[in-house]
Order: structure tokens, then sequence, then C-alpha cells
């Protein structure tokens, strides 16, 4: 079980972690998600192993409630309380949202923190089970709380796709073993029926996009998975480990660092192939964005947009009724002087 205190503080301090913990149980939690999404009613063959109150007929709800019942009776008051706790934290969820997803969950219930998303999502760690300090049968519960408390609620079920931020954009992984049915589970975000057609289109939209390709700036030295070259440079993550700029074919992308957001937009969308730049901070314990990688190209025609827009009268040209070509040449001499000094 990990605590707070065991928190990665920097990329290569991020060994396995959790391996002790999953292994005998993992296979209680398969079974007990297994069919979450797809096969409720499979739940009901493994009533026990679930201790679910509500299938339960000695649970809370059942006749037996009233008598006493010592042995057992804690696990009973806790399984009630977070039945209580999940459904809160999905109201607010609903409430925020209007659609409400397991790692809403897992990060509400305190289980999981945010931070550890950002290791998850740059493929540091396999999988998301072995950074949730509770053990895999607890989240199993937790899962078929809010699975029953959505369908309860009349919530829609909505398969979304988790990709990962390295060059290949896998598909991440939530569990340890990797079973289609709990990966399934994880990936269910419960929709509510108040959502219009238009915001049900845009979230659907999301889910599609390609996350944005993230380059990390290490605060040590790395060895390149590929060339075995020690380096201090930049790096992606794949599936072997680190990789260096060259062996990414990155290298002949320039650094544009944070701060000018339009600068930013447009050098963006002028080049082809960009990524975000992020590094650890250690005293605030997160990934934070530097800057952006794109080709160089894209830098000297978002530089010169820049120029042409902020320190030459292009907008009071083009104002005046000159056409845009026109206004170009005008102000062509001080915008092609700024990039001869800027590139030097
Ligand atoms: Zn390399």
């Amino acid at each position: 079980m990990r605590k707070a205190g065991d928190l990665p503080r920097d990329l290569f301090d991020l060994v396995p972690v959790g391996g002790g913990d999953g292994g005998g149980q993992s296979d209680l939690v398969h079974r007990s998600l297994r069919g979450v999404v797809a096969e409720p009613s499979a739940q009901q063959r493994y009533p026990t192993a679930t201790a679910n109150p509500r299938t339960d007929p000695d649970g809370p709800d059942g006749a037996a409630r009233l008598a006493p019942k010592p042995a057992g009776l804690r696990s009973r008051v806790q399984a009630v309380s977070l039945d209580q706790r999940v459904a809160r934290v999905a109201e607010k969820a609903l409430a925020d949202r209007r659609f409400v997803t397991p790692i809403d969950v897992l990060t509400g219930l305190g289980w999981l923190h945010q931070v550890h998303l950002d290791p998850w999502r740059l493929r540091r760690v396999d999988n998301l089970e072995q950074l949730v300090q509770v053990g895999p049968e607890k989240v199993a519960l937790a899962m078929g709380i809010l699975r029953d408390w959505a369908t309860a609620r009349g919530l829609e079920p909505s398969e979304a796709e988790y990709l990962a931020r390295s060059r290949d954009r896998r598909r991440l992984r939530f569990s340890i073993a990797g079973d289609e049915a709990v990966e399934r589970a994880f990936r269910t975000h419960w929709l509510s029926p108040e959502l219009t057609g238009a915001e049900r289109a845009r979230l659907s939209e999301r889910a599609d996009r390609r996350p944005e390709l993230v380059v990390i700036w290490p605060l040590k030295d790395f060895t390149c998975s590929i060339c075995g070259t020690q380096s201090s440079g930049l790096l992606v993550m794949e599936d072997a480990g680190p990789v260096c700029m060259e062996c990414a074919e990155m290298d002949h992308l320039v650094f544009l660092a944070a701060g000018d957001a339009a600068l930013t937009r447009r050098a963006k969308a002028a080049s082809r192939l960009w990524a975000v730049v992020v590094r650890f901070s250690r005293s605030r314990r997160r990934y934070e964005r530097q800057g952006i990688l794109v080709e160089e190209d894209a830098i000297e025609l978002a530089v010169a947009a820049s120029v042409r827009h902020r320190e030459t009268p292009y907008e009071e040209l083009l104002m005046s009724g000159l056409d845009r070509e026109a206004a170009r040449a005008a102000v062509g001499d001080h915008v092609l002087r700024t990039l001869d000094a800027w590139r030097s």
C-alpha cells in the first residue's frame, strides 16, 4: 500500500511500486469486476466476494439487519459508509460536469492523488492500479457501487478512450492484469440524461481527440533505451524506457519557452509536429509546462506574425483599407530585421 509520503518525487524515482499488494488479490478484483459493464448479472455469481451490502441478504438492507451480528459487522458498517461516500463523490462530479468517471470516484475518495495521473498518462508507470492507495478488492467494491448507483440514477454508460501522451498514443492501462472487462469498466463514463445533444457531441469529440504529445525535460541524466547514450537532454517515454530526441526523430524541433500565449498558439498552428515540454517540480510535486517543441520554420512564421501584429502598424494599415499583401509588404522590413535579431 502506498502512502502520500511515498509519492514519486522525480521521474527517476519511479521504480515499480505496489508489486507486493496486487499479486494475490488481483484475481479477486478481476473476478468481482468482470462484467461490471458488459454483464451486470455476472456479479451475482460472487456475492460474498464483493460483499456488496445491497446484494447481500444479511446486509444492512436485508431482513436480518437488526439481529446482533458481532462477526463481520464492522466491515458491513464500513461498506455502508463507502456506499455513501461513493454516492457523494459521484453526485458532486455529476453536478459539476454532468458525467462521472471511475477516476473521479478514486480521486474523490482520496485513494488516488491527482499528481499520480500525470506519470500514468506519460507512461512512467505501467498501470493506474499500482498507484491506488487501497487494495484492489476495495477498488472493485467502489466500482460496483458506482455502477449500481449510476444505473439507479438512470445514467448512461459511455466508453471513453484513454490514450498515452507518448509517441505511439497507445491505450493506457488501468489494471495490473489488464483484463479486458476490467479495463472497460475503468474506461466507462456515466453520462447524465440531462446532457444536451451538443454537450454529448462535445464530450465525444474531446474523447476522440488525440492527446498532445509530451516530452520530458528530466531532472537527471538518462540513458537512451535505443542508442544507449547518456544524455542530459529531453526525452520521450516508450515501452523500453526513455528515448533521446535523436532516436525519437525529434531532434529537428526547437524549444519555445512558455509565456507568450499568442506566439505559442501561432507556432503550434504552423508546425506539422509539436510537443509539450514538461518538467517535474520537486517543490510542487507535479509536472509543469515549460514550453513547446515546434519546427523551426513554424517559430519563424509565428514570430513574424507576432512582430507584424504587435510592433508595426499592420492592423491600422489593414483597417485603412490596404489589402493584406500590401500591408505585409509595408511592414516587411521591420519584421525581417526583428527576425534577424531574434535568430542571432
Ligand atoms: Zn537515443
